[in-house]
């Protein structure tokens, strides 16, 4: 079983990965791709506190309303003639008028602490506004210089996959197809030696049947790590 174009295929194969594993890593990818997160979380808050504001203004209103109604009663209350009233009524009016008054304190306060809760809002509004800015910019930033990083390494990563593909048709179908499966199953390295009657890969020790096998096939799939560990004479 001829080994030697899979191990080149392979060897060529890591600069693939070690050209994507250069972007992958980027510093710039991580950030911008955190502050995606930053810029949804900044929106949602937003959002939220929108909805917050919409209900306290409708919660201040609705006070405002009522309010105004009470002073309203109060003042007419006040207007009233007194010589034209009975002792019953009067009293009556004292009554109401007390519990008007004690509605009014009561609203006055309601309406100050909701007063305070729209600041609050505001005040988080301002500051989520701030960090969307600054997410949005940083985004920008590091985004612009993983392009940059993007279209310097594409371009090789796009040439050696092209290289790559040259070499298949010299290569055992069996074998690349091998390769390819595991491959796509983020399996690497792939074609690993048999070291110590073990796996190269993970280690595992090879039975002795599994052993001979793998002498006479040239190759044998380790039951471990799915590896394909091959027998090289220099090594035993
Ligand atoms: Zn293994």
């Amino acid at each position: 079983m001829k080994i030697d174009k899979i191990l080149e295929y392979q060897k060529r194969d890591f600069e693939v990965i070690k050209l994507e594993r250069q972007l992958l890593s980027s510093e710039d990818r991580k950030v911008y791709r955190a502050m995606i997160d930053v810029v949804n979380v900044a929106q949602n808050n937003s959002n939220a506190l929108e909805k917050e504001a919409s209900n306290l203004k409708k919660e201040y209103d609705n006070l405002l309303k009522t309010y105004n109604e009470n002073l309203k009663n109060c003042n007419a209350m006040a207007r009233k003639d007194l010589n034209n009233v009975t002792e019953a009524d009067l009293q009556n009016l004292g009554k109401v008028s007390e519990v008007l008054i004690k509605n009014l304190s009561v609203i006055e306060k309601k309406l100050f602490n909701i007063a305070e809760r729209i600041n609050v809002c505001l005040n988080q509004f301002d500051a989520t506004k701030k960090k969307y800015s600054e997410a949005r910019a940083k985004y920008n930033d590091h985004k612009q210089k993983y392009d940059k990083l993007a279209s310097e390494i594409n371009p090789k990563i796009e040439q050696a996959k092209q290289e790559l593909q040259k070499l298949e048709s010299g290569i055992d179908e069996v074998l690349l197809a091998k390769y390819k499966q595991r491959r796509a199953d983020k399996i690497f390295p792939i074609y690993v030696p048999l070291t110590d009657k073990a796996c190269g890969g993970c280690r595992m020790e090879i039975p002795s049947a599994s052993l001979e096998k793998l002498k006479k096939d040239g190759f044998l799939e380790c039951e471990h790590c799915r590896r394909i560990i091959y027998f090289d004479e220099k090594n035993n």
